[in-house]
Formats: C-alpha cells, sequence, structure tokens
C-alpha cells in the first residue's frame, strides 16, 4: 500500500510532489532528465518525486503519477521538536556535563543557528551523527535528540560510551526547512544533493557544490576533525544505506560497510527493516555519504528511520526505540587504527593522506595529526603522504582484538625555507600574483585534505587564483622548486563573526570579536612545518575570546592564527608582528557581496596598495586573503 505522504514545501522554487511508476532504472534517469527529483520513497514501482511546478507537466505526460491530495500547505510537526526547543535542550546538555560541548556550526539561509554538541573525549575514536538534511523529515532530527540524551544518561547499551568516543551530533543541518516542514533549506536547494563530491546539476542541487551554509557548516566541521564514520538520518523509508550512492560499482570499503549494517540490522527488532548499498537502492549524487567517504574517507551510512517522515507523534517513542540499541551497538563497533602523525623535527601535527592501497578508501589526520580507522584483522602497507615531506609506507598489523596505534613522524623534505611574515599580499582576485624566489614559469597547485587541489597556470605577470573557488582556511602552495605548509590563508565569506582585536596579554591570548558563537575554536600557524596547533579556550562569550597563550609556538617570530567560529574561518596574520588588528597594515579586503564585479586586478607581491576599507579588517561581507612569506634571515 502506498503510504500518502502530507509534505509541506515552502519556499522556491514552487514544488509537485507525487509518486510516479518509475519500474526500471532508464525510466528514473529519464524522469530525473526532466526534473523529477527523488525524495526518499520507494514502494513497489512507485517513487516519491518532487517537480518544480514548471517541469510537472512534461513528467505527468511520459509516467503514471499519484498527486497526492495535500499540496503546499504547511505541515504541523505539533508534537516535535522546534528549532528552537532544540537549541535550548543542548544547551541544557551542555550545561549539564563537562565531557559536553554546544557548537555553533554555522548559520542558516533565514538566520537560524545550525547548532550540535561535541561530545566525549577528544583523543578517542570519533563519529559524526546528523539528522535533518531534509526539514520535512522531522522524526530525523528527534531521533538524534535521543541518542544525545542516551549517551548522557550513559545507562544500558550506553554506558561508558560517551567516556570512550567523540561525537560530533547535529541534530538539525536545515534548521529552516524544520521550522517550515519543506525537504529544502530556505534557497529551496535540497541539501543532500548540494555537497562537493560527485556533484551533479539539477533543479534542486543549488546552484554549485556547497553553494549553500548549511552543506558548507557540515563540510567545516568535518574538515577541522577527522570523523572515521558517520551517521546521517533521514526518513521517509526504513532502511539503513552506505555509499556508493552516485555510482552501483562498489567503494573499496563495500565489507566493513556492509559490515556494521548487518551488525544493525541484527539489533533493529523490526522485520520490514533493511539494509542496502545506497545505489541499489537509489542512485543519487552530491550527498553527504559520498562526500565523506571520498574526499575525507569517513564511512558514513544513512539511515532512513521510517517510512512516515513525521508520524504521529504519539508513535515517536516506540519507533526511535526500534533503533537506539542499534545506534548504540555500531558505535561500539572496534577501531583497530588509531595513526598519529607529526614532523619529526618540530613535533607539530601533520594533516597526511593515508592509504592502505585498494583495501580502503584514503583517510586523513586531522588538524591534530589523528585518524582512527575500522579495518579487519590482517597485515597491511600504509602509506603516509604529506606535501613537503617524504611519504612513508609503514607496515601495519591488525592482530584480532587489539586496537594498534601508530606514531608516524615525518621528514621534510621539500619545505622551502620561507617563514610567514606579515601579510604582504591580500587582494583581489589573485591576477598576477607572484612570490620572491619561485620561478613563476611553473605551475603552482594549491592543496588542502579534503578539497580539489587548484592548479594555477602562469601567466606573464604571475600565477591567478580566483579566491571563490577556496575553501575559507589555510592551503599549502605546492611549487617545482618546493612546498611552503598552510602558507595562503583564505578568509572567512559569510562575515557572521567580526574580529576586532588580538592580543598577546601574559600567558593568554586575548581575541575580541563581534558575533562570536559557541564552541569557538583557535588554532596557531607558526614556524616552516606551520601545523594547526589548537589552543585551550579557557573563557569564551559572544565577544571575547580568551585561550591558553604557552602552546603558542612563538620560535621564528611570526605567528598565524585561525579562528573558528559559526562555521567560519578567521584569519589573524602575524599576530607578534602587530599585536592589534590594523586594517591599513595587515592586509586588505575585498568586498564579496558582488564578487565578479567587485575585485580589481592585484598588484602584485609586496606591491599591492594597503587601503583601509571603511569596515574594519575580517568584517561583515568582506573575504582577505593574506600571503606572508619571508626569507629567514
Ligand atoms: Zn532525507
Amino acid at each position: 500500500m502506498l503510504l500518502l505522504l502530507a509534505t509541506a514545501l515552502a519556499g522556491p522554487p514552487p514544488v509537485q510532489e507525487a509518486w510516479v511508476k518509475l519500474p526500471t532504472q532508464g525510466q528514473r534517469e529519464r524522469a530525473e532528465r526532466l526534473g523529477a527529483h527523488f525524495a526518499e520513497g520507494i514502494d513497489g514501482d512507485y517513487v516519491l518525486m518532487h517537480a518544480t511546478t514548471a517541469n510537472w507537466p512534461g513528467i505527468q505526460a511520459e509516467f503514471d503519477t499519484l498527486t497526492l491530495p495535500v499540496g503546499l500547505t504547511t505541515k504541523s510537526f505539533a508534537g516535535y521538536r522546534s528549532p528552537e526547543q532544540i537549541e535550548s535542550e543542548l544547551a541544557a546538555m551542555a550545561d549539564s556535563s563537562p565531557l559536553v560541548d554546544l557548537v555553533q556550526f554555522g548559520e542558516s539561509v533565514d538566520g537560524r543557528p545550525i547548532l550540535g554538541l561535541e561530545m566525549g573525549p577528544t583523543n578517542a575514536p570519533r563519529w559524526r551523527i546528523t539528522g535533518a538534511h531534509h526539514g520535512d523529515e522531522a522524526i530525523s532530527s528527534e531521533l538524534a535528540m535521543e541518542v544525545a540524551k542516551a549517551l548522557l544518561d550513559n545507562k544500558g547499551a550506553w554506558e561508558g560510551l560517551i567516556d570512550s568516543l567523540h561525537i560530533t551530533l547535529v541534530p538539525a543541518v536545515n534548521p529552516d526547512g524544520l521550522a517550515q516542514g519543506s525537504r529544502y533549506n530556505a534557497n529551496g536547494v535540497d541539501l543532500n544533493r548540494n555537497y562537493g563530491f560527485q556533484w551533479g546539476d539539477g533543479t534542486f542541487r543549488g546552484p554549485a557544490p556547497f553553494s549553500e551554509p548549511e552543506s558548507r557548516s557540515v563540510r567545516t566541521l568535518s574538515l577541522y576533525s577527522s570523523h572515521h564514520a558517520g551517521l546521517s538520518i533521514h526518513a521517509g523509508a526504513f532502511n539503513l544505506g552506505w555509499p556508493w550512492n552516485y555510482t552501483t560499482t562498489l567503494s573499496p570499503d563495500e565489507s566493513r560497510l556492509k559490515g556494521l549494517a548487518q551488525r544493525y540490522e541484527a539489533l533493529c527488532p523490526d522485520p520490514d527493516f533493511y539494509i542496502t548499498n545506497g545505489a541499489a537502492w537509489y542512485v543519487t549524487s552530491g550527498d553527504s555519504n559520498d562526500w565523506s567517504l571520498g574526499r575525507r574517507g569517513t564511512m558514513e551510512f544513512t539511515l532512513e528511520a521510517w517510512v512516515e517522515k513525521a508520524p504521529p507523534p504519539e508513535q515517536l517513542e516506540e519507533l526511535l526505540a526500534l533503533h537506539l540499541s542499534a545506534i548504540a551497538d555500531m558505535l561500539t563497533t572496534p577501531v583497530p587504527l588509531r595513526v598519529e602523525v607529526r614532523d619529526a623535527d618540530s613535533g607539530q601535527p601533520l594533516q597526511a593522506q593515508l592509504s592502505v592501497g585498494t583495501r580502503a578508501s584514503d583517510f586523513y589526520t586531522g588538524p591534530d595529526g589523528m585518524a582512527w580507522r575500522i579495518l579487519e584483522t590482517g597485515v597491511y602497507e600504509l602509506q603516509v603522504q604529506a606535501p613537503g615531506y617524504t611519504t612513508q609506507t609503514v607496515e601495519l598489523r591488525l592482530p584480532a582484538d587489539l586496537s594498534t596505534e601508530i606514531f608516524v613522524p615525518m621528514e621534510s623534505n621539500s619545505i622551502l625555507d620561507f617563514r610567514p611574515e606579515p601579510a604582504l599580499l591580500a587582494c583581489c582576485d589573485f591576477q598576477n600574483l607572484s612570490i620572491p624566489g619561485l620561478n613563476t614559469e611553473e605551475v603552482l597547485t594549491l592543496s588542502r585534505p579534503g578539497a580539489e587541489t587548484v592548479d594555477l597556470q602562469p601567466g606573464p605577470q604571475g600565477w591567478t587564483v580566483d579566491p571563490a573557488l577556496l575553501i575559507p582556511g589555510p592551503w599549502t602552495i605546492q611549487h617545482p622548486q618546493g612546498v611552503l605548509p598552510n602558507a595562503l590563508l583564505v578568509g572567512a565569506q559569510g562575515g557572521l563573526v567580526q574580529l576586532e582585536e588580538a592580543k598577546l596579554s601574559g600567558d593568554t591570548l586575548v581575541v575580541r570579536a563581534q558575533g562570536l558563537g559557541p564552541g569557538s575554536r583557535i588554532f596557531a600557524l607558526s614556524g616552516l612545518t606551520r601545523g594547526l596547533v589548537e589552543l585551550e579556550i579557557l573563557s569564551e562569550n559572544e565577544s571575547l575570546l580568551v585561550a591558553q597563550a604557552p602552546a603558542i609556538p612563538q620560535e621564528g617570530g611570526t605567528l598565524d592564527l585561525l579562528l573558528l567560529s559559526k562555521g567560519e574561518a578567521l584569519t589573524i596574520v602575524d599576530l607578534l608582528g602587530t599585536t592589534e588588528l590594523d586594517p591599513g597594515t595587515q592586509a586588505d579586503t575585498i568586498d564579496t557581496g558582488t564578487p565578479a564585479q567587485a575585485w580589481g586586478p592585484v598588484q602584485g607581491y609586496g606591491g599591492c596598495s594597503h587601503s583601509p576599507g571603511p569596515l574594519p579588517l575580517w568584517s561583515a561581507g568582506w573575504l582577505a586573503l593574506a600571503l606572508g612569506l619571508r626569507r629567514r634571515p
């Protein structure tokens, strides 16, 4: 029997929802080309599809459709948590335990905070759990909240988990959609088609990969951690799926992913629940599972928690109970491998790419140099790569029932003998970029774990790059002459946080800013290695951040900082050179409100004119690029 789901939709574009008879993969592909969009329901030959009202007639003309009786009215989520209730409950949970921090990972299109919890010790295998990518799947955020409560209650199957795991939990990635009962965000984009791995064009996928602040918030929180596994909770069906979703070709992790799913299935006490390779169920692209595995090596699953996206609230307790034991069990899956990668000389942590050949997807250490991985018992060749370092191959023996910790010191082999110094260039679209000491006739490559590398072709006056292509945060410059780790800092683009001042005061670092979110993090970059050394936060509020300073490596006389707040990466260049931020001396700013028009030509390294803008440095709507390099004296 078909389940007729009353889905309310709001925001652009106007959407029709219907069950469409699409028994074959070929017909599904044809319908998608006509603008039909999979909305997580399959019942026999019928698939639940969305389409804009403009595309709808063409689909109806070609296929049998069962149009739903309920149209574009807002669905009542009475009995479900609103985004505001989720916020207050998360804050209360954070207040109740020293093992739990409230973090704002970003801000939605309509200005709602994207909030979550960081739970458990940081030096532990890391999971990421997200709910409500689709706002009409209200049961998904409820289940995420119940997981958080169970972790805190610390009883039964959940006992001890919060002491032995680190869990990043975001109950509502799409708070605007949850508030409006819409699958989409306030721009009408399907966030779970907006991720930047195998992203495909389409009506609901957004104008570009990661065009939406909500999907960017998940990207940012993932880039500054190393989640070995994840669970993305959805609804509209009753199954657990694993990547790939974009292709029916199996990933190198198929056996492990399937193994975890089988554990889950064994503990979900409902005979209708099933597990499936994602693409075997339905081929989609640009989702969080594929990006997580393809870009970060994170083994993320999609849980379709129930066939109804927002069942009557009186059924919730019983439905959520179907999953809680299985989720607890999944979280206890042994993680036999822990890898820590550091620079052999400086001891600074390194973000490295880890590979065991074709036996698993590549995975990555986070800014703390650590990564975890589920692998079967056996002998592996672990290859560790980081730009500027000699690649190491380590024989890895994973015995049964034992975990293995590997420390990999890396010897630098091509790190250029430059040091960061006060920002000398911070301009425009990086046309005519030149760096003294580097031959401008060679290709220059920008790289960063979790992102596509960007090749800059040489031109008559230097290299050119459009900073809109670069994720905010640190980028490594690779050149045939050598490597400059984390040399290029791309500033935040959203303008949610405005830095005002940063200075060392005794053994503390004091940062003043407007609009800081809860759970801000701050990293120091210094020396040749320029690893991201995280500073301990001593206190924080909306306008002040105090961090422990002794951890700041001060040798070399230059020090850059990276502040993460509300999912934005803000850069503070050369803290020691200028103890107060001064828009006139550190970097220029670029108004990104109208990018293509606003970015003028670049003057070039050292020749960039420094003109203080009307707004303070790093303020709302501005993008700052800072590249500082100086020969070691
Ligand atoms: Zn969904």
